[in-house]
């Protein structure tokens, strides 16, 4: 099997399966209980929390575990718009969001906030004079992925932030950060707010990472009791957040190498289907190199999938996330509907091989030229 789909899942690493695996079979107290078999698992969780803040340099009390991305996007979107009714009704998001991201908007606007789209370059980055000139006395947040999961564009988040705070110091910013964490190095300091996901990283499913600033007030979405955390109630899942927190130290393990030889990669891949016609790249210079977008003119992406299936290659299609099978990150940087609606997804990862991508070439090309043929006849 060739797996060539990290960006949409990754498999869990060995070691942390083992961390999992222990945390579940040896600490079996309830952190929230007072006896000495909860305070043995609330003491490894708050290690495990401990660990994650130290490698954010961040408080512990700024991390919330949640069930992934998805609900940390809510927690951030939701949560500050219910905080914040009387100071506005306006937020800012980019078009080249994840769909959860667009989906809580859609939310939103039904129980009347008012949702801004800020523009991007032909290169996907956001554009900075749109952006100031979008931020209003009451906006309360602009949300800005810090790398997209389709085409993999990175934002400067820093020079974004600069940018928001000059123009409206109460405006809060946050960045779901979910493709950018273990691929390149992110500060949790450029950002108010910020989503994570633990099976983007070699992790287990199930749990994300919600940062908050303490400064920063928002609603809760879910009300329980245990004390652990006031934005998340209910009894922790331990062994999933010892998990994460072992998967997260892995994955800043020689992160600059592991880019490096990843890019080697993407530009052997790349070089192959440049010279083949009816391909269209989907790749600007700010996209990172563990993820290689193309269209394909003239077959279908998903029975190209298929195809590619029969070799045991499993690449992505954008179908897996947005609504309908158009792209809107494409759209939002090539403005071509045929193109959004052809896209492949090619998601590397610093255990994807050498050799890996030379079958994955000579696969690809074997099925893109039985397809077009049909296609041509
Ligand atoms: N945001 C981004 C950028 C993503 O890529 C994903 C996963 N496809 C999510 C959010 C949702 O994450 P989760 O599956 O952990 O809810």
């Amino acid at each position: 099997m060739i797996y060539l789909d990290y960006s949409a899942t990754t498999p869990v690493s060995y070691d942390v399966l083992e961390s999992y695996l222990r945390a579940t079979k040896d600490f079996i107290g309830n952190p929230n209980s007072l006896h000495s078999l909860g305070v043995k698992t609330k003491t490894l969780m708050n290690s495990a929390n401990k660990q994650i803040a130290e490698i954010f340099n961040i408080l512990e009390s700024e991390i919330t575990f949640t069930s992934g991305a998805t609900e940390s996007n809510n927690m951030a979107l939701i949560g500050t718009c219910l905080a914040n009714v009387k100071r506005g009704n306006h937020i800012i998001v980019s078009k080249l969001e994840h769909p959860s991201i667009y989906k809580i908007c859609e939310y939103l606007e039904t129980i009347g906030f008012e949702i801004s789209y800020v523009a991007n370059d032909q290169e996907g980055l956001i554009d900075f004079d749109d952006l100031k000139n979008k931020i209003r006395p009451n906006t309360l947040l602009v949300s800005i992925c810090a790398v997209n999961s389709e085409l993999g564009i990175r934002q400067p988040l820093k020079m974004i932030r600069q940018i928001i705070k000059k123009e409206n110091p109460s405006t809060l910013f946050h960045s779901d950060m979910t493709q950018a964490v273990g691929k390149i190095p992110v500060s949790c300091h450029d950002v108010d707010m910020a989503s994570m996901s633990a099976h983007k990283i070699f992790g287990p499913k199930g749990i994300g990472l919600f940062y908050k600033n303490s400064r920063v007030k928002i609603t809760p979405l879910i009300y329980g009791s245990g004390k652990s955390n006031l934005l998340r109630p209910g009894t922790p899942p331990v062994p999933l957040i010892v998990a994460f927190s072992k998967a997260l130290r892995l994955a800043l393990v020689d992160i600059d190498k592991r880019e490096n030889f990843v890019r080697r990669l993407n530009e052997k891949i790349l070089g192959e289907l440049c010279k083949m016609e009816g391909i269209l790249i989907n790749q600007t210079k700010y996209s990172i190199p563990q993820i290689l977008n193309i269209s394909l003119q003239n077959i279908r992406p998903e029975t190209f999938l298929h195809a590619m299936e029969e070799y045991e290659i499993y690449l992505g299609t954008n179908t897996a996330c947005a609504s309908g099978n158009l792209s809107s990150s494409i759209m939002a940087v090539y403005n071509d509907k045929k193109r959004a609606t052809s896209s492949i997804r090619i998601s590397l990862s610093h255990v994807t091989t050498t050799d890996e991508i030379n079958q994955f070439l000579s696969a690809f090309k074997a099925v893109y030229n039985r397809l077009n043929s049909l296609t041509e006849g």
